[in-house]
C-alpha cells in the first residue's frame, strides 16, 4: 500500500466532521498485535475499546462471518432471522431465561431498555429512571442525557427529560433520588468510561434490595463489562446481583455492530409487534459472529482467563507503584483496568503508543487496559515491560 498515516489524516482533515482525534492508520491485526499503515507493529490493550474479546480475526469468528456474508448479509426483520433465533437461545441459557432484543448499538440498546422500563411504569404513571454521577450510556439524545458527565451533555441542549442523578456507590445518594416518578435504576456494573470505577458489592446489594422494596427495576448497561471481560460472562453474577433488563453491545457481534437488550420474560411479555423496530438489528453477519465469539469464550475458557490475565495485569502494574508515585491506585475487574496516575492519561496513551503499545484513556487521569480476553501472557508481559519503560521515561523527565 502506498497511502501513508500523513495521507489518510490528510483526508480525515478536509473530508471527515472533526469528532476524534485519531493518531495512527491501524490496517491489520492477529491476536492482539496490530499494524498500522507505515508498517508499525503495536502491542494492542485496547481490542477495539473493548470489542474484540476474542483479540483480531480470530478464525472462527471471521469464518463465521465470511460464510453468512456468501449467503445472505442482511435479511429483513419481515422474516424469521435463523442466526437471530439461535443467538438468542444462546444468551437465553447464558442468562438463565432473559429475551433479547437486538440493534446495532450500545446507546441503542440502552435507549431500548428506558422504553422498556416506561412501559412497565406506565400503569403506576412512572416514566423516570435515577442514572449515576460519572455514567456513560452513549451518545444519543437521551442517553447524553442518562450519561451524567457534563463534556457528554455540552453544547447540545435542552436534555431530554426523564432522568434523575444519583452518586455511584452511595445508597443514600439514591434514596434521596426516588420521586413518585421513579420507575427504574440504571447503572454499569463497573463504571468504564467515567473512569473504571466497580460498584461495591455491598452497595449493589443494597440497591438491589431497594429496588425490590420500592418497586423499581433494575437496568444494567453491560456493554463494556459484558462477555466475560470481568471475570464471570456477565459482569452480575460476579456481583450475585440479578438485573431484570441488561444490555450487551461492544464484544457482543465479534466486531460487526451489533447489541442486545435483554430482560426477564414476565417484562418482555408488554410488548407486541410493531412497538420496537430497527431495519439492521440482528443482522445475521452478526448475529454469526456473536455465535462464534460465544463458542470460543465457552471453549477457550476465556472468562476465567480473564479473571486471571486481569489479575497478572493488575500485580503489574502495581509493582510499579514502588518506584512511581506517579501512579496513584490500580483498580477494575477482570480485563477491564484503570491506572489512575497524577499527569494526563492522554499523554500517558500518547506515549506508550510511541514505543509501541496502544491504550485508551478513561477520563482526564485514569489509564485503561482492555486487551482480548485471549491475550498471551507473552503479550501481557512484554506491554508491562513497555509501560515500565514509559514510567522511567516519564520521571527521568519530570526530575
Ligand atoms: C460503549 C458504551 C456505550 C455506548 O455504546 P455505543 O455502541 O457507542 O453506542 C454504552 N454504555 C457503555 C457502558 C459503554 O461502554
Amino acid at each position: 500500500m502506498s497511502e501513508t498515516t500523513q495521507n489518510i489524516a490528510d483526508l480525515y482533515d478536509r473530508y471527515v466532521m472533526p469528532t476524534y482525534s485519531p493518531a495512527v492508520a491501524l490496517v491489520s491485526g492477529k491476536g492482539s498485535r496490530v499494524t498500522d499503515i507505515d508498517d508499525m507493529q503495536y502491542i494492542d490493550l485496547t481490542a477495539g475499546i473493548a470489542t474484540l474479546a476474542c483479540g483480531h480475526c480470530h478464525p472462527q469468528v471471521t469464518e463465521a462471518i465470511a460464510r453468512q456474508a456468501g449467503l445472505m448479509p442482511h435479511c429483513s426483520n419481515l422474516y424469521y432471522n435463523v442466526n437471530l433465533a439461535l443467538l438468542a437461545q444462546r444468551l437465553a441459557k447464558l442468562s438463565g431465561g432473559y429475551k433479547s432484543f437486538f440493534v446495532n448499538s450500545g446507546a441503542e440498546a440502552n435507549e431500548n431498555m428506558v422504553k422498556l422500563a416506561r412501559l412497565w411504569g406506565r400503569e403506576s404513571g412512572r416514566y423516570e429512571v435515577i442514572v449515576f454521577n460519572k455514567s456513560f450510556h452513549g451518545r444519543t439524545l437521551a442517553m447524553c442525557a442518562a450519561t451524567a458527565q457534563e463534556k457528554i451533555q455540552k453544547g447540545f441542549d435542552p436534555m431530554p427529560t426523564g432522568f434523575a442523578y444519583a452518586d455511584f456507590n452511595d445508597i443514600e445518594s439514591v434514596k434521596s433520588a426516588i420521586s413518585e416518578k421513579t420507575v427504574a435504576v440504571m447503572l454499569e456494573p463497573i463504571q468504564a468510561e467515567g473512569g473504571v470505577i466497580p460498584a461495591d458489592p455491598d452497595f449493589l446489594t443494597a440497591l438491589a434490595a431497594l429496588c425490590k422494596e420500592r418497586d423499581l427495576l433494575l437496568l444494567m448497561d453491560e456493554i463494556q463489562t459484558g462477555m466475560g471481560r470481568t471475570g464471570t460472562f456477565f459482569a452480575w453474577e460476579g456481583y450475585g446481583v440479578k438485573p431484570d433488563a441488561f444490555t450487551l453491545a461492544k464484544a457482543l457481534g465479534g466486531g460487526l455492530p451489533l447489541s442486545a437488550c435483554l430482560a426477564k420474560p414476565e417484562l418482555a411479555a408488554l410488548l407486541h409487534p410493531g412497538m420496537l423496530g430497527t431495519t439492521f438489528g440482528g443482522n445475521p453477519c452478526a448475529c454469526a459472529a456473536a455465535l462464534a465469539v460465544i463458542d470460543v469464550i465457552e471453549k477457550e475458557g476465556l472468562a476465567a482467563r480473564a479473571a486471571e490475565s486481569g489479575r497478572l495485569l493488575r500485580e503489574g502494574l502495581e509493582a510499579f507503584m514502588d518506584g512511581h508515585p506517579e501512579i496513584l491506585e490500580v483498580r477494575g475487574k477482570g480485563l477491564l483496568v484503570g491506572m489512575v496516575i497524577e499527569g494526563s492519561a492522554a499523554e500517558f496513551v500518547d506515549a506508550c503508543r510511541g514505543m509501541g503499545v496502544l491504550c485508551c484513556t478513561a477520563g482526564a487521569h485514569v489509564v485503561r487496559f482492555i486487551p482480548a480476553l485471549n491475550i498471551s501472557e507473552k503479550d501481557l508481559e512484554e506491554a508491562l515491560e513497555i509501560i515500565g519503560d514509559v514510567l522511567d521515561e516519564r520521571a527521568g523527565t519530570e526530575a
